[in-house]
C-alpha cells in the first residue's frame, strides 16, 4: 500500500459552531476524519477528508452482522504547548486483536499512528483549554460490502473521527454508585469479550438502562458462567485495594485489556505496591466491605481515566466503600495518569507521542 495520506482540507472550519464551555463526550466532530478501504486483498486509498456522513450499502455486513470494531484513545495540549498522543501503539496493537477475532484484515500499526498525528495536527485547534478536558479519538471500521451471507466480508473502511471532549466529572471528582449485574452477563468464556466491537456495547445497553432507572449510575459485570467474580464496571476495567494489596480481575478472554488498566498497574508496580491479577469474586468485595478490608474501588478507562466507586447494590442490599468518597489511592492515580498526559509529570515508559 502507498502509505502517502492525501489530505484534502475543509474550506471553512465548522469550529465556531461549537461552544467549548459546554463540551459533552463525543457530540462536536472536528473538522477533518481520516479514511482507508479494503478492496481486492488490500487497504488502500489512505486520505484525510471533511468530516461528514459516508454511503453505505443498506445490505453491509455490519449493519446487519455487527461486523465492526473500534478504539478509543485520546491526545492533549500541555501548559508548554506541545501536544501528547497517550500510547496510541497500545491502541493499534489492540485494534489488531480485535479484527482478528471478528475476522477483519488487521490495520497496519505505523499507518493508524501516522494518520493520528496527521488528524491531531490539522485540527489542534480543537483540543480544549480545560485541565481534564481532551482530543478524543475514535477509529472504527466496519465491513461495507453489502451481502446478507453471514460469512466474512471482503470490503472494509477504516476511518479515524476525533472530537474534543469535557472532563469526565466536571470539576468534581466524585464516586460513582455500581448496580451488581447478576442477571444479564456482558462476555463468556470463548466470547468476544477481549474485542473492542460493537455488540458487546449493544448487548450492555438495557442492562445500562435498567441499572440507571434503578438510581445507579453503571452496573459491575459479573462472570458470565456463575455470577461470581466481578469482571468491569460498565465499560470500565475495575479495581480494587484489599488490605493495601491493589486486586483486578485477569485477563482471560472476558475482558477488554484496558489501556488505562494496564497504565495503572505499571505504575502501582513501579512504586512498590502489591499487585495481583487474579479472580475476586463478589462476595470478596462485599465481606471486605462488611469488615473494612475494602479500602478502595475505582474503574479505568479513557474517557474518566479513573471512576472512583463509593456504593455497590447487591441483592436488595447497599454497601458503602469508605464513605463514598474518592480514596487516596483513586485520586493519586488519576492526578499521575493526567499530569504524564499533559506533560508535567516525568514520561517514564515513553507512554505519549508528542506532536510538534
Ligand atoms: C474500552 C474499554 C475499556 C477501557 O479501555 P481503555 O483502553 O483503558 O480505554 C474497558 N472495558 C471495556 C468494555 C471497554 O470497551
Amino acid at each position: 500500500m502507498s502509505t502517502d495520506i492525501k489530505i484534502q482540507q475543509i474550506d471553512k472550519s465548522r469550529i465556531d459552531s461549537v461552544d467549548f464551555d459546554k463540551l459533552a463526550f463525543g457530540k462536536n466532530f472536528c473538522d477533518h476524519m481520516f479514511s482507508l478501504e479494503y478492496a481486492d486483498g488490500a487497504w488502500c486509498n489512505p486520505h484525510i477528508l471533511p468530516y461528514g456522513p459516508v454511503p453505505i450499502e443498506p445490505g453491509a455486513c455490519s449493519l446487519h452482522y455487527g461486523q465492526t470494531v473500534f478504539e478509543g484513545l485520546k491526545a492533549f495540549r500541555g501548559k508548554d504547548g506541545a501536544v501528547r498522543i497517550f500510547r496510541p501503539d497500545m491502541n493499534a496493537k489492540r485494534l489488531r486483536t480485535s479484527c482478528e477475532r471478528i475476522c477483519i484484515p488487521p490495520i497496519d500499526e505505523e499507518i493508524f499512528i501516522r494518520a493520528i498525528i496527521e488528524l491531531v495536527k490539522l485540527d489542534k485547534d480543537w483540543i480544549p483549554p480545560k485541565r481534564g478536558e481532551a482530543f478524543y479519538i475514535r477509529p472504527l471500521v466496519f465491513s461495507s460490502e453489502g451481502h446478507l451471507d453471514v460469512r466474512p466480508s471482503t470490503e472494509f473502511r477504516f476511518l479515524i473521527m476525533t472530537s474534543p471532549v469535557c472532563t469526565y466529572f466536571g470539576d468534581d471528582f466524585r464516586t460513582i454508585a455500581l448496580k451488581v449485574e447478576d442477571k444479564y452477563t456482558r462476555a463468556a468464556p470463548g466470547g468476544v469479550g477481549y474485542a473492542k466491537t460493537g455488540g458487546n456495547y449493544a448487548a450492555s445497553l438495557l442492562p445500562g438502562k435498567e441499572s440507571l432507572n434503578a438510581g445507579y449510575n453503571q452496573v459491575l459485570w459479573l462472570d458470565g458462567r456463575d455470577h461470581n467474580y466481578v469482571e468491569e464496571a460498565g465499560q470500565m476495567n475495575i479495581m480494587f485495594k484489599i488490605d493495601n494489596t491493589f486486586v483486578t480481575p485477569p485477563l482471560k478472554g472476558t475482558i477488554l485489556p484496558g489501556v488505562t488498566r494496564d497504565s495503572v498497574l505499571t505504575l502501582l508496580r513501579d512504586k512498590g505496591h502489591d499487585v495481583e491479577e487474579r479472580p475476586i469474586s463478589i462476595n470478596e468485595v462485599i465481606e471486605g466491605s462488611k469488615n473494612g478490608k475494602l479500602q478502595e474501588a475505582f474503574g479505568c478507562g479513557t474517557a474518566a481515566v479513573i471512576c472512583p466507586v463509593g456504593k455497590l447494590f447487591y441483592q436488595n442490599e447497599v454497601y458503602d466503600i469508605k464513605g463514598c468518597k474518592p480514596g487516596p489511592s483513586a485520586t493519586e492515580l488519576y492526578n499521575e495518569i493526567l499530569g504524564i498526559q499533559l506533560g508535567e509529570i516525568e514520561d517514564k515508559h515513553g507512554w505519549n507521542v508528542v506532536v510538534d
